[in-house]
């Protein structure tokens, strides 16, 4: 079959790989549909996300057709439409049945401190193989599967394997209740479900801060009020918008490839930190690889949870849903602690939130693929990496159609 297969850093490509099979009796195979590209799988390119093994097929965002089933998995069929989502559980676990999926005891291979499992990630989450390809081997099926109502789109339902829940989840996180100011960094499509679930969960108003135009006009359209780093400093402008006090609730929904502004008057203030940023990337990326402006690692890895702490009101909660990888140290924890702040993060429990936001999409009451915006196939997909990477205007969300 054809994937999506990472060597190195800086260089992925389409390759022709062995069909995947059953190994397990709880294991089931996916012929994938559709899969999508995330911000995710950038950081494996750019290296702030290091630990890949050559050889891992990328991806872990995916909708298709049940191909095969062990003997263990009794509560799916042959020919059935689902959703994977990204993360693996093992559905018996204390953790898994308290709804801490991302936490699961028993599904990463490295043991029940390694972390969360998912696919297409670094060997210190499984490794396991991804879901940009045709076919996919998905573990304790019965959990790791979610079937698709009818009348729910591919479209919509590759919203729900990894991003939407994923900015639900940074809103519950946030502690969102109704009336709350919420200011939400970063425009991407996480950020803009995240714009989504929090006026789902109550927010009286939704602030959006990103330092791409065609991103806040699409925040703009959903009725978020827009923040551009470029133009104006974004704690400035969250703390003029909000009497001075600050938002209530902040979502980082940025990560570790967090860009320097390039102009205006943040873009003065965070070259003072240009040291200080180049300490935190080479601890977080030890090896890059960029290229013609490609695989460009963020130069700035803490600013926006610098910017998220600064800009929230006192007392106030931030909830961490961009990715950081385990090195990461840097947070000016000192400012929290003496602003009374809640911290919450946490890689997403995506299982607890798919069947819910799946039933949300078939009732009407909410439609995710809104912030789709380009559709590839799998001999497409690097050029697609390409353009998702070098944030292209218009490439907001790739999805890979594959059937
Ligand atoms: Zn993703
Ligand atoms: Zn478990």
């Amino acid at each position: 079959m054809k994937a999506v297969v990472w060597h190195d850093v800086g260089n992925v490509s389409v390759d022709s790989v062995p069909d995947p099979e059953i190994k397990h009796p709880a294991d089931a195979v996916v012929r994938i549909t559709t899969s999508a590209i995330c911000g995710t799988d950038l950081h494996f390119v750019r290296g702030t996300m290091p630990g890949m093994r050559p050889g891992t097929i990328l991806g872990h965002e995916a909708v298709g057709v049940v191909e095969e089933v062990g003997p263990q998995v009794r509560n799916f069929n042959v020919g059935d439409r689902v959703v994977i989502p990204s993360t693996i559980g093992c559905g018996s676990c204390a953790y898994c049945r308290a709804g801490y999926y991302a936490q699961c005891d028993n599904a990463n291979p490295n043991g029940r401190d390694a972390g969360t499992a998912f696919y297409g990630g670094p060997r210190q989450t499984g490794p396991f193989d991804g879901l940009q390809a045709e076919f996919a081997r998905v573990p304790y099926a019965h959990t790791n599967l979610v079937p698709i109502p009818p009348g729910v789109s591919d479209e919509q339902a590759i919203m729900v394997s990894d991003i939407f829940p994923t900015a639900w989840f940074g809103a519950r996180l946030a502690e969102i209740t109704n009336g709350d100011v919420v200011a939400i960094f970063g425009a991407g499509p996480v950020g803009q479900l995240a714009a989504l679930s929090a006026r789902m969960q109550g927010a009286g108003r939704v602030l959006i801060v990103d330092g791409n135009a065609d991103r806040l006009e699409t925040a703009r359209l959903q009725n978020a009020e827009t923040i551009d780093f470029n133009s104006e400093h974004p704690v400035e402008s969250v703390k003029e918008m909000t009497g001075g006090i600050g938002a209530d609730r902040v979502i980082d929904a940025v990560g570790v490839d967090a860009q320097m502004p390039k102009s205006g008057p943040a873009a003065a203030e965070a070259g003072q930190m240009v040291g200080q940023f180049g300490d935190e990337q080479e601890k977080t990326a030890p090896r890059i690889a960029p290229r013609d402006g490609l695989w460009e690692p963020g130069d700035a890895p803490s600013l926006a949870l610098r910017w998220a702490t600064e800009a929230v009101a006192k007392a106030g909660t931030i909830g961490i849903i961009g990715v950081y990888p385990p090195q990461h140290e840097s947070f000016p924890i000192g400012q929290a602690m003496n602003e009374n702040l809640t911290l919450k993060m946490g890689n997403c429990n995506h299982r607890a939130y798919v069947p819910g936001l799946l039933s949300k999409i078939a009732g009407g009451r909410a439609d995710p693929a809104t912030v789709w915006s380009q559709q590839k196939t799998i001999p497409t997909a690097i050029e697609a990496y390409e353009r998702f990477d070098k944030r292209v205007p218009g490439w907001t969300k790739v999805t890979l159609d594959v059937a």
